[in-house]
């Protein structure tokens, strides 16, 4: 009688597939939510994001397949035109259910861990007049109401940190946080955690990236543990560029960034974590990060995935680079309207471009909007050393000039990061008072 069940059931497992494979591109998840997405499914995302876009998506192309239009920028006109409604937390799929039946799965009531929204946490309204919550550094200049400033080292891709400690010798001083990036492109690297240790060490508020291409929950939140035990206290929670290119990585893709954001939130806020129930005595509490593209269109999407992000317990985002500022500023301006500036920190992402082949990358990357005009500019300059350091410092000063801009994250196309305190040079120093 067992044997016919089960027989039954993978038999009504494969016509389901077949069926809403071909109705709905379905990729057998098992736990179907297709009655929340306008009737297209999440899944068929190339990273299986079940909450929103990723930031690599520019104006309503998929990162992935440029020729196609993101999976979610079309649930989105499908189920919210032009709503900036906070959009429903979705859990992370059930791994166990995957190549099952929905239906089955929905009449034994056993979809549900994989279908029902979650309750976003009850945080207070102004949340950035809040007192300080954590003890990370790069808060406490943010409340301060200073206009602060980060940038990025990268992860050695061996156990050499010469370069490492030269970078971080140029930033120390100037800067309010510095981000560890790793796992650029999904190629191994010493971990973002094991740098902030570098960063720390020189007197640097170090900022950990996470990205969920690259982290189940258990590591993601190990990471966590680890950083606490370490004096980390910012993480930046990411999606990771898709490497599809190279099929000998392996995307994990368990969660998205608002569901990291949320399991960090509430590890942070209860002490437990969310997705085992395990009580820990000495949680950590991160200073929590995202990142957003300003320039996925139409607006009210990015507008939306902050909110969820937002709802879901960030505390900062840095943005995706800008080249457009037009672009910048209309999103900034929506941003205000809806008064986010009163929920979240912007860091707007600003390129600092120095090199001749890093310069050739950029029209490379995914998610950034690259005017002619701006190209033409770089590719045109006798000295793109000098010619990049005034286009930075040209747009650091037009974003300290819009509303809800509360610092800059440099990013450096180029090796020498001995640039970087140039750039924000009539920027006051860490610890100085705050702005008028
Ligand atoms: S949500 Fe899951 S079951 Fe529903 S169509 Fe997509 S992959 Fe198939």
């Amino acid at each position: 009688m067992r044997k016919i069940k089960s027989l039954l059931y993978r038999t009504a497992a494969r016509g389901e597939a077949f069926l809403k494979g071909v109705a709905f591109d379905c990729r057998a998840c098992g736990q179907c939510v297709l009655s929340q997405t306008g009737l297209i499914c999440p899944m068929s995302c190339p990273k299986g994001l079940r909450n929103g876009p990723c930031g690599g998506t520019l104006g309503d192309r998929c990162e992935v397949y440029p020729d196609r239009a993101c999976v979610w920028m079309r649930i989105y006109e499908r189920t919210a035109k032009d709503s900036t409604e906070v959009p429903p937390l979705n859990p992370s799929p059930d791994a166990a259910l995957f190549f099952t039946s929905s239906y089955a799965n929905w009449w034994k009531g056993i979809d549900e861990g994989g279908t029902t929204p979650l309750p976003y946490p009850d945080l207070p309204k102004n949340r950035v007049y809040q007192p300080i919550a954590t003890r990370s550094r790069l808060e406490a200049a943010l409340k301060s109401g200073r206009f602060v400033k980060t940038c990025e080292v990268r992860s050695p891709r061996s156990a050499d940190f010469g370069r490492l400690h030269k970078e971080i010798s140029y930033v120390k001083e100037q800067f309010d946080a510095v981000n560890a990036t790793a796992y650029l492109n999904g190629k191994p690297s010493l971990p973002s955690g094991r740098t902030c240790i570098e960063l720390l060490s020189a007197g640097v508020d170090p900022i950990c990236q996470s990205t969920c291409r690259d982290h189940t929950k258990t590591s993601f939140v190990s990471e966590l543990i680890n950083n606490h035990a370490n004096g980390v206290h910012n993480v930046l929670c990411l999606t990771g560029d898709s490497y599809a290119g190279n099929p000998r990585i392996k995307q994990v893709f368990d969660m998205d960034s608002s569901l990291m954001v949320f399991e960090a939130r509430h590890l942070r806020d209860t002490g437990t974590i969310h997705f085992t129930g395990q009580t820990m005595p000495e949680p950590p509490k991160p200073f929590i990060g995202v990142a957003i593209n300003p320039f996925t269109r139409p607006i009210h999407a990015p507008i939306r995935r902050l909110k969820q992000k937002i709802a879901a317990g960030a505390d900062f985002a840095q943005t995706q680079l800008i080249f457009n500022l037009p672009a910048f500023e209309q999103f900034m301006i929506r941003f205000c309207d809806e008064g986010l500036d009163r929920e979240l920190f912007v860091l707007a992402g600003i390129p600092v471009v120095i090199s001749k082949p890093a310069m050739e990358m950029i029209p490379h990357i995914p998610g950034v909007d690259y005017p002619d005009e701006i190209r033409k500019r770089l590719e045109g300059a006798a000295n793109l050393r000098e010619e990049g350091i005034k286009l930075a410092r040209e747009m650091v000063g037009a974003v300290s000039k819009m509303q809800g801009v509360r610092g800059v994250h440099l990013m450096l196309f180029g090796a020498d990061h001995s640039v970087l305190p140039e750039v924000v040079r009539d920027i006051d120093a860490p610890g100085s008072a705050e702005r008028t």
